[in-house]
């Protein structure tokens, strides 16, 4: 009968030893064997244990298992090899605390990728054998130390590995359970499977077929293989026990493994889940909110931009020519052109100067503009005048007024509903004709008061000229062929002088403005969004090192380092991927508030939705990318020790 696993030279040191914790190890060991290693503490059972079951390589030697030599065996392939041919029983039996002993039983089978009812039914069958069926669904860490240990043979045993490495599994048990568990290794290997077994117990260990004496690092006894050349009875050849039905979902495992972890602690979850939902949802709203607002402001600049045109006129000292032209002859000539229906003067008055209020030469508090208009003024506004009946007199050298309701209501001048007031405007009186409610093209009317256009020229006349601007309602269309023709219609000697602009060139100022509120809102977002992520990683970090044995115990029994690394990629990821469709609801439902209460038409785009929930999800990862690299470079024979 072949060996099933050889070891030649084998040798190994750890750096500041006087001593090799192994020198020169030449051991065959065949198939169906049951061997107590012994030995003083230090003696290299541990190392020696660790090197047979790919926990950890030797420094020297040749290790050939099953006829094939390790030399050129990838990282990968040994993860491989140690869930196949390999079962682990520790002296602290690392059962999983958090999880039903069913589970637990699994977490080898789940390694091996079994399907799912193979798992459950491998495992069902050892939690038997090891008398713990009655504790299928109690938690691993209700139970007693012998319980877990038994566990931790069932575990083990499920995967149905070729051999059994078993370090120590009695050292924290008493007697009568040290004996139990000797008795289940003992029907182990009459079933077939080699056993290796460490122990401190002289009793366990002559009841083993073989002893090997370990001292110093090197083999000082060896009683042999009793069965040599003749196959030890019940023993399967190694190679049949090589799994062919495996599940091909190993992605599915791990983000089973994931959700797992979240939901051990739901609270530290949720608290992360709101931190990235808390950047995406600001970052949601603030593109929400620019892209509604921009669409709200230029859809008005829009429709303006398709009938409404301003010229600016220079005080006269400009042009020679204007002075002789009266604005009435300018806006006669003006309406002869196609296309035009409302022509209006006005001017800006210094509310500074002319200081408004209700009783003379009282300190007023007006916050609006003063303009000194024309008649047709209140049609071009499209205003809601109180007594449009009145507005003629706008025309006329009567000083007179028409002021916004709030205006009324702040300066106490008059009442909208009960007609006349009094106004002191510049310390002489002026009468207050109508109230404005409101203007489809100017929402700041119902704060302004407007004088007539005579009257405001002339009360201004001892100072410095102010420009008079000539807005024009065109017919749709019409405003860009007569911004071209107006300077010279106004002023054909100096056309220069007038400056013509039609709304639509307000239209990136009004984008420019909206851009920059947003690019603030979206940065503070960004900056949640890294501040989520920060707290993430530290978060997954602590949990990380809080896990190191279970993440080593894993390893042990053959995940591989891709697999670690996924688990916790995807913890990471299925957080932020939360967080981020939370985000996107939060910053829809603010977006659809504002919007619903400022009357614009709420503007959601479905690649921005899609956009916010990758973000969530592809920064949740990152920031699980170190923990998750730390967790999976966990070396599993180290931890193993504690
Ligand atoms: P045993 O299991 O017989 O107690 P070990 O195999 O654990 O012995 O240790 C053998 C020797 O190697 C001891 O001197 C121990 O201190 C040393 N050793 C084991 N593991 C490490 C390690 N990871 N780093 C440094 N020294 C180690």
């Amino acid at each position: 009968m072949s060996a099933l696993i050889t070891l030649r030279g084998i040798s190994k040191e750890y750096k500041n030893q006087d001593i090799p914790a192994l020198s020169d190890i030449n051991l065959d060991i065949y198939p169906g064997e049951f061997i107590a290693i012994t030995g003083l503490s230090g003696s290299g059972k541990s190392t020696l244990l660790n090197i047979l079951g790919l926990l950890a390589s030797a420094d020297t030697g040749t290790y050939t298992i099953d006829g094939k030599n390790l030399k050129d065996v990838s990282a990968t392939e040994k993860d491989a090899l140690r869930s196949h041919y390999f079962g682990f029983i520790f002296q602290a039996s690392h059962v999983l605390g958090y999880e039903t002993v069913s589970k637990n039983a699994m977490l080898g089978l789940r390694t091996q990728n079994r399907p799912l009812p193979q798992r459950a039914q491998e495992a069902h069958t050892w939690i038997t054998n090891v008398g713990l069926s009655h504790r299928a669904t109690a938690h691993g860490k209700e139970l007693s130390g012998g319980e877990r240990q038994r566990l931790a043979i069932a575990r083990a045993m499920a995967t149905e590995p070729s051999v059994l490495l078993a370090d120590e599994p009695t050292g924290n048990l008493d007697s009568k359970n040290a004996q139990l568990v000797f008795q289940h290794l003992q029907d182990i290997n009459a079933s077939g499977t080699t056993v290796i077994l460490i122990t401190h117990d002289p009793n366990l260990a002559s009841q083993a077929p073989r002893q090997i004496t370990l001292h110093d690092g090197r083999i000082i006894e060896d009683t042999g293989h009793p069965h040599r050349g003749t196959p030890a009875p019940n023993v399967k050849p190694a190679h049949l026990k090589r799994r062919a039905n495996q599940s091909t979902r190993p992605w599915v495992d791990d983000a089973a493994d994931a959700l797992n972890y979240i939901s051990i602690s739901p609270y530290k979850a949720l608290t992360l889940i709101f931190a990235f939902m808390l950047g995406v949802g600001g970052l949601m709203t603030a593109q929400g909110l620019s892209a509604t607002a921009a669409n709200a402001v230029s859809h008005t600049i829009a429709t303006a931009a398709l009938d409404d045109l301003k010229a600016t006129i220079s005080p006269p000292e400009a042009s020679t020519a204007y002075e002789n032209q009266t604005v009435n002859t300018l806006k006669e000539k003006i309406s002869t052109y196609p296309g035009v229906k409302t022509i209006t003067a006005s001017r800006y008055l210094s509310a500074r100067d002319l200081n408004p209020s209700s009783l003379p030469h009282l300190p007023g508090n007006f916050t609006g503009t003063i303009y000194a208009v024309d008649s047709d003024h209140f049609t071009y506004l499209e205003a809601t005048v109180s007594h449009p009946h009145a507005l003629w007199q706008l025309d006329g050298n009567q000083p007179v007024a028409f002021i916004g309701d709030k205006v009324a209501q702040e300066l106490g001048v008059g009442n909208p509903n009960s007609g006349n007031g009094v106004l002191w405007l510049g310390g002489r009186p002026v009468t207050v004709l109508g109230y404005i409610s409101g203007s489809s093209r100017d929402a700041t009317a119902t704060s302004n008061i407007y004088t007539n256009f005579t009257y405001g020229l002339s009360s201004y006349q001892a100072q410095q000229m102010p420009e008079t601007e000539l807005a024009i309602r065109t017919e749709l269309g019409y405003p860009a062929p007569l911004a071209e023709a107006l300077p010279l219609i106004i002023n054909p000697v100096a056309p220069e002088t007038i400056s013509v602009s039609t709304v639509g060139d307000l239209r990136s100022i009004q984008r420019g403005v909206s851009s920059n509120l947003a690019s603030l809102v979206s940065g503070i977002s960004w900056l949640l969004i890294f501040l989520a992520s920060l707290t993430s990683a530290t978060t997954l970090y602590t949990s990380v090192q809080a896990r190191r044995t279970e993440i080593a115990l894993r390893r042990a029994i053959g995940a591989s380092k891709a697999s670690i690394l996924r688990i916790f990629l995807l913890e990471g990821t299925f957080i932020g991927l939360a967080g981020g469709i939370a985000g996107v609801s939060l910053g829809t439902l603010g977006v659809l508030v504002t919007s619903l209460n400022l009357g614009w038409t709420p503007l959601i785009s479905s690649s921005w939705m899609w956009l916010g929930v990758t973000i969530g999800a592809v920064t949740g990862m990152l920031s699980a990318a170190y923990p998750a690299y730390l967790a999976a470079q966990a070396q599993p024979a180290e931890a193993m020790r504690v």
